[in-house]
């Protein structure tokens, strides 16, 4: 079996040889049947002259070895002889041969005792009976070969006794019919061949068709559910923003009507409390655009789970403590390839979820490794002893917006963003999360950190910074916008600091004329046609470097990474005051280098 096709290799070649045989085997299942035929025409033709019992003997030989190879057909093809292809075709072979001899020893017996025109008969028979083999051994020549030298070789053998002058003849003859015979049945194999790569290659393409049908399929089923989870996003963000500006409208129309001073104070306290809430809002759904693969690239930095977390339990101290619940701290050493951003966002959004839905008990916050699968793991445990979580509501939680317990959707009870953003973010960093609860007992939430490192000692994130008093330090205020400029002057002179504001880029310039560099300048990014940050730049070049906050309306997150790259503290609008004083505070005291980026 030769002449492949360009590119068939070995296992290939042995995969087109077991479908050629299961070809030729398929043919040989019809061979008792035509053989018999053919026995019962050669004994029409010689039952005068040859005794009844020869010809018996001989069609019964013939016949046995076809229904022998018919037989070895069948289990090849019902697959109950385990034999290589190979192994197949060279029993083929040989019982191609034994068919051909079986045919070739009648004439043996035959020739001789038939008169001149029955012998010229006969001949014509015995040598068309391997032209007619070919159609049935296409798929091989050595099989046709073997079949045709077990017919002719006697036959000829034979007519030469009988007729030596014909001796060259005849040899050449047959010789010449054999070369064609298989020729033919190589050219008819080749095509057999061709059709079998080209079914091969349909299958394949078939196969590869259906693999990207059902890529799209699953392309647009994605896209369609994040079609479907923006447009829930959506209508919740709206729904949860109408309801607090109409608050903010009727508390407007209640100062527009000169209200004494009990009814203010409600009113100031009310509308604080919307503020805070619409801020809170605001973020969370910034930060949901934020933490998307698109947008946010998390950074594989070699850090200190312990460390990380440990600030952000600080930041929980005090509201456990007011809420009477023990804050646990169980940190055990646990260095990772991580984002620190991404891991004190997720730590801070359970422990933030833990103490607001724990009544009385405690919070118990562990980094620990574990062993998972026969593979270390590094762990961060945030478990309450609060009012727990159904647990058909275990996977809900994590949808935006999703909440328990707030039909009324009161945004003091949070917006139910928190853990659609710790989802994202496990997403982003290849982290998983995995929640614990019982109604009633409380929960357990359990993030699996990627990349534990063993070895390397860890960088500690920067600590918080001291807390110092800056009273009277003088801060430059820079906004085009008067009404942020009027109420962060009063909120800045209140907590102390000498202010001065200016509204434009020409108006700061003057101001850095006049008084020389501040202590901390805070600077809206867009300024008009100015850019915030690069007016910064060029008044530290000629006035002295100086500490910056930059505040930024910008919600594009490309421009936002941009600024970020190039190493600078923006904060974005709305700021919640505490988050101003202390990001204000950390400035002074860290005394930062003028547009640095801090964590
Ligand atoms: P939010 O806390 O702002 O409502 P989250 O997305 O953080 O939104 O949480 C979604 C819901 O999951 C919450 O409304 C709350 O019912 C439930 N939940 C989250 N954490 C806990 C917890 N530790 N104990 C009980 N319930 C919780």
């Amino acid at each position: 079996m030769t002449d492949d096709p360009p590119g068939t290799g070995g296992d290939s070649r042995l995969e087109l040889l077991g479908e050629l045989i299961n070809l030729h085997a398929q043919a040989m299942q019809r061979m008792p049947w035509i053989q018999t035929l053919l026995i019962a025409g050669i004994a029409l033709l010689v039952r005068l002259r040859v005794p009844p019992a020869w010809l018996i003997v001989w069609g019964l030989a013939s016949i046995a070895v076809e229904a022998l190879r018919a037989t070895v057909a069948q289990r090849i093809l019902s697959a109950r002889i385990g034999w290589t292809p190979v192994t197949a075709h060279r029993v083929f072979v040989a019982l191609a041969g034994l068919s051909g001899l079986a045919i070739g020893c009648g004439s043996v017996v035959f020739l001789p005792a038939l008169p001149i025109l029955d012998q010229a008969l006969l001949g014509i028979v015995l040598f068309a009976i391997p032209a007619a083999g070919t159609a049935v051994s296409q798929s091989s020549p050595p099989i046709l070969g073997a079949y045709a030298a077990g017919v002719l070789l006697p036959a000829s053998a034979t007519w030469i006794h009988l007729y030596p002058s014909q001796a060259v003849v005849i040899s050449v003859l047959t010789l010449l019919y054999a070369i064609v015979l298989i020729l033919v049945t190589a050219d008819g194999q080749k095509l057999l061949r061709r059709s079998i790569l080209i079914r091969h290659e349909r299958d394949r393409l078939i196969l590869d068709l259906e693999q990207r049908n059902t890529e799209v399929a699953t392309a647009m089923q994605e896209a369609e559910n994040a079609a479907m989870a923006r447009s829930r996003v959506l209508a919740a963000a709206s729904h949860d923003l109408r309801q607090p500006l109409h608050a903010l409208s009727v508390y407007n129309a209640v100062l527009a009507s000169s209200p004494n001073p009990q009814l203010l104070a409600e009113a100031s306290q009310n509308i604080g409390q919307i503020v805070r809430s619409l801020g809170a809002l605001l973020n969370s759904l910034l930060d949901l655009s934020r933490f998307s693969p698109e947008n946010y690239a998390p950074a594989r930095l070699e850090v200190s789970l312990q460390h990380i977390v440990a600030e952000v339990c600080a930041e929980f101290r005090e509201a456990a403590r007011q809420k009477g619940l023990a804050l646990v701290e169980e940190f055990g050493e646990v260095r990772v390839m991580g984002d620190p951003v991404a891991i004190a966002r997720i730590a801070r959004n359970l422990i933030d979820n833990a103490i607001k839905y724990t009544a009385q008990g405690e919070v118990r916050v562990s980094t620990r490794i574990e062993l998972m699968g026969g593979e270390q793991q590094a762990v961060l445990v945030v478990a309450d002893t609060g009012c727990g979580i159904a647990p058909a509501e275990h996977a809900r939680i994590f949808e935006e917006f999703y909440q328990l317990d707030n039909p009324g959707r009161d945004r003091a009870k949070g917006v139910g963003l928190g853990l659609a953003i710790v989802q994202r973010l496990c997403e982003l960093t290849g982290s998983r999360i995995h929640v614990d609860s019982v109604p009633g007992r409380g929960s357990t939430f359990k993030v699996m950190l990627p990349a534990l490192i063993s070895s390397t000692p860890a960088v500690a994130p920067a600590g918080a910074a001291h807390a110092d008093h800056h009273a009277g330090k003088r801060v430059f205020l820079v906004d085009d916008e008067q009404i942020i400029l009027n109420s962060m002057r009063t909120l800045l002179v209140l907590w102390s600091y000498r202010v001065h504001t200016a509204a434009s880029a020409r108006e700061a310039d003057a101001l850095f004329a006049a008084q020389g560099a501040p202590d901390l300048l805070i600077i809206d990014l867009r300024l008009g046609p100015d850019n915030g940050a690069d007016l910064a730049q060029a008044w530290a070049r000629n006035h002295g470097t100086f500490p910056t906050l930059i505040i930024s309306g910008e919600t594009d997150s490309a421009r936002l990474q941009q600024l970020k790259g190039a190493g600078r503290r923006i904060l974005q609008k709305p700021i919640a005051p505490e988050v101003l004083a202390e990001e204000i505070r950390l400035a002074l005291a860290r005394g930062m280098p003028n547009l640095r980026l801090a964590h």
